[in-house]
């Protein structure tokens, strides 16, 4: 058997060394407490989960699903997006994809080729750059550093990487480092894109979760729609990671490019699925998000505050729900990691698995009950404090 060449060229998996030492921990019965991952612990609203029950008795969805989405999950979408101020045209610059992962691969296939640029955040969730590189084109990273607010710097792009690119991904607010993008930088992108004829891709998973004020869409950029698509994902703001549901928003030929890999790879999300979707984006009440917001600000409050009274200095992230820390001298994101699964029981992600840039970094997710991420702190400061603790047990 020969796989394809292809797949040599993604990095090795970075949590696998750590996975394992997580397992180990685990059959040895430690209560092993995991911030790694960004999955909300709280449930789905009702009025979403009564929407999915009714529409799957509703034999009209046991078909295939129009490719596309549905017309009222699109109409549902462009609401959405009506309510920033941004009018879309919900059969034309729309396009509903199973999740905001499949639908960024997916751009990636209709975009890059070999010799081709993407122009990556590092760190960055690492979807860009390996689908990037599974379609032949190469990775040019974008440093985000603290000094700069977590912002790359586009007039760094040399001209003749510019002249290679596709797409220009951005993410804010952004995983990992937790920093929101001001309109004025959205603006900056956008002419950046327009001046090198690249596509920008801004991937807004978190874009409802920003503590100080709303972050911006890109789409709300006068012009925008010329040059950019944006991917709104379900999944944070409804608490519907297993749902598998979002959408493309933006430019119509990158739309149409994107439905034309889409409808020769996958058939579309459920129907009944789709049709929670639409009680998702049309029926919550804003009263849920404001309160999910309040979970998250306490939780990293709690976190940071915690941590720097056990005399860990972390700065206060202001969107998305992780903490984003720099690691104590004498560090590497890896040994750090290391060493608080071991001597802690604590998972953390380091920063390095998010790219070259996120090396002398952990990240934190605040998507665990409020319980444990007081004991994994509480377990953290005593580590810091040099008291040696036995780890836990389970049960
Ligand atoms: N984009 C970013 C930055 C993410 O962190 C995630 C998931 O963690 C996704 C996209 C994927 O979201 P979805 O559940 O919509 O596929």
């Amino acid at each position: 058997m020969r796989v394809s060449s292809r797949l040599g060229r993604l990095r090795p998996y970075l949590f696998a060394e750590l996975n394992r030492r997580r397992d180990e921990l685990l059959a040895r019965g430690v209560r092993v407490l995991d911030l790694g991952i960004g999955d909300p612990d709280l449930p789905t609203p009702d009025h979403v989960v009564e929407a999915l029950c009714n529409a799957a008795y509703d034999p009209e969805t046991h078909r295939y699903p129009p490719y596309e989405g549905t017309s009222e999950f699109r109409e549902a979408a462009a609401e959405r997006y009506a309510r920033l101020g941004v009018e879309l045209d919900p059969q034309s610059q729309v396009l509903a994809v199973i999740g905001s992962k499949e639908g960024i691969a997916h751009l990636a296939w209709a975009f890059i080729e070999p010799g081709a640029i993407a122009l990556v955040p590092d760190p960055g969730y690492p979807v860009y750059s390996a689908q990037t590189l599974l379609c032949g084109g190469d990775v040019f990273p974008l440093p985000l550093l603290a000094e700069r607010g977590f912002l790359p710097d586009l007039d760094a792009v040399p001209p003749e990487v510019a002249a290679r690119a596709r797409i220009l991904f951005l993410n804010y607010p952004n995983n990992p480092t937790g920093a929101v993008a001001d309109l004025a930088f959205m603006e900056r992108a956008v002419a950046f894109a327009r001046r090198h004829d690249i596509l920008l891709c801004h991937d807004a998973a978190y874009l409802d979760i920003s503590y100080d004020a709303p972050a911006p869409s890109v789409l709300q950029v006068p012009g925008a729609l010329d040059v950019a698509v944006e991917f709104y994902s379900l999944s944070k703001p409804f608490n519907m990671t297993g749902w598998r549901l979002g959408f493309a928003a933006g430019n119509r030929d990158a739309v149409a490019a994107l439905a034309k890999v889409k409808n020769n790879t996958d058939s579309g999300q459920f129907t009944a699925v789709q049709r929670a979707g639409v009680a998702a984006l049309r029926e919550t009440d804003p009263e849920f998000s404001r309160r999910m917001l309040g979970v998250y600000r306490r939780r990293r409050d709690f976190v940071v505050d915690a941590l720097n009274a056990a005399g860990w200095a972390v700065p206060r992230p202001p969107g998305a729900f992780y903490v984003f820390a720099p690691v104590p001298a004498g560090h590497t994101s890896a040994s750090f990691s290391t060493m608080l699964l071991e001597q802690a029981g604590v998972v953390v992600s380091p920063g390095v698995a998010f790219g070259p840039s996120g090396e002398g970094y952990v990240r934190m997710s605040l998507t665990t009950p409020e319980p444990v991420l007081a004991e994994a702190i509480e377990r953290i400061g005593a580590l810091l404090r040099g008291e040696r603790k036995e780890l836990p047990r389970k049960g």
